[in-house]
């Protein structure tokens, strides 16, 4: 039992049975006990790897990415370089290597990180000595007045959702609640009918699970109003798919899934992006939105095969074999690949960022 287990069993006792989304909000940013305020999530020691933990490569691209599109829009004087969630700080710091070379773009990035956990704040000032960057809570608070150039990965999957089941008096909604012995559990509020959810009574039968997450659409509000009114772009990047389709809930400790409500605090949660729902923030706000593109698509298109082969020259034995070995699992197809996602967010007068189609 952990802390935080005995802090949201009291809180149920007092009020009811949870959201999934309070819990999950709970577990993750917890000021004393939340997941990401205690422990190092990232890396191989960590509970999870990301794409940047992987290769420099992956930073090395999505810098050359934003930097193109910095100089398609005219190269503005300044503008904000946004990174939401930046974990280790590993992207952001391969992102300002790689665009060291390109004229005028240092000068003009002001950095700029969304980040709520402080013990991740400083993890990321120490990836990033030369920078000062602003750190923000929330979108809310990023510029106003200057373009936006936004970076996302691994981020959205870990925000808050709700799920619903389906249910022929409506829609029934996963709530945490407790067992006879105390234990945290999952179960199902009565069925109402709730109107933000009738456009998936067409896509849906009864008994089936679908995710919603307002944190994530609030999010994308904020940076793609901005977007369409000062220019940039954002690349969200993420696990998941065009439409929220079952129950994609789950906790990760070690490498190894575990069961979610076993250790509040202790594992990390996520839940699967759903890109509609994103995309269609996005164009209510007034930005353009690409295709969605499988991550192997994008960082072929970005040139990754060509990078990986001038590396390869530099390195041999164990380290050959690692290099080959991240570069496959970026890009194959059974691994990375496809499971993972690109969407870009652009203004509508612009041309979309590399690598993605209109
Ligand atoms: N982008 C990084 C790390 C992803 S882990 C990488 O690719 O390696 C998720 C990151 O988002 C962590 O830094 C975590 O502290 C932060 N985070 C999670 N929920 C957040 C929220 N609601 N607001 C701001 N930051 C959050």
């Amino acid at each position: 039992m952990t802390a935080l287990a005995d802090l949201l069993r009291k809180q149920i006792r007092s009020t009811g049975p949870m959201t999934l989304a309070q819990y999950m909000a709970a577990c993750l940013l917890h000021p004393e006990h939340g997941y990401y305020t205690t422990q190092d999530a990232l890396g191989a020691d960590g509970d999870f790897t990301t794409s940047p933990e992987i290769s420099q490569m992956f930073g090395e691209l999505i810098g050359l990415c934003l930097a193109q599109a910095w100089i398609d829009q005219g190269a503005p004087e300044r503008f904000a370089l946004v990174e939401l969630g930046p974990g280790r700080g590993t992207l952001i710091a391969d992102v300002m290597r790689a665009t060291l070379q390109v004229p005028g773009f240092h000068a003009a990035a002001e950095l700029h990180l969304v980040e709520a956990s402080e013990r991740m704040r400083g993890k990321q000032a120490a990836a990033l000595p030369a920078a000062r960057p602003t750190w923000h809570d929330t979108a809310e608070t990023l510029p106003d007045d200057i373009p936006v150039y936004a970076i996302a990965n691994e981020f959205f999957d870990a925000l808050p959702i709700r799920q619903f089941q389906r249910d022929p008096k409506g829609w029934r909604e996963v709530m945490v609640g407790l067992a006879q012995d105390g234990r945290l559990e999952r179960g199902l509020s009565d069925p109402a009918p709730i109107d933000a959810l009738n456009r998936r009574l067409d896509d849906t039968e009864p008994g089936a699970l679908i995710e919603t997450c307002a944190h994530g659409t609030a999010i994308i509000d904020a940076l793609a109003r901005r977007i369409a009114g000062q220019g940039g772009m954002a690349l969200i990047i993420d696990y998941g798919g065009w439409h929220s389709d079952g129950d994609t809930f789950q906790a990760v400790r070690g490498h190894r899934p575990v069961d979610p409500f076993a250790e509040p605090g202790r594992a990390d949660l996520t839940a699967h992006v759903d890109f509609e729902a994103l995309a269609r923030a996005a164009l209510i706000a007034g930005c353009a939105a690409t295709q969605l593109t499988n991550q192997g698509v994008f960082l072929e298109r970005l040139g990754i095969t060509p990078r990986a082969q001038s590396l390869a020259k530099g390195l041999a034995g164990d380290a050959l074999d690692a290099h080959v070995a991240a570069h496959r699992r970026l890009t194959h197809p059974d691994e990375m690949g496809s499971l993972f996602k690109v969407l870009g967010l652009y203004p509508g007068t612009e041309s979309p960022p590399p690598g993605l189609d209109p």
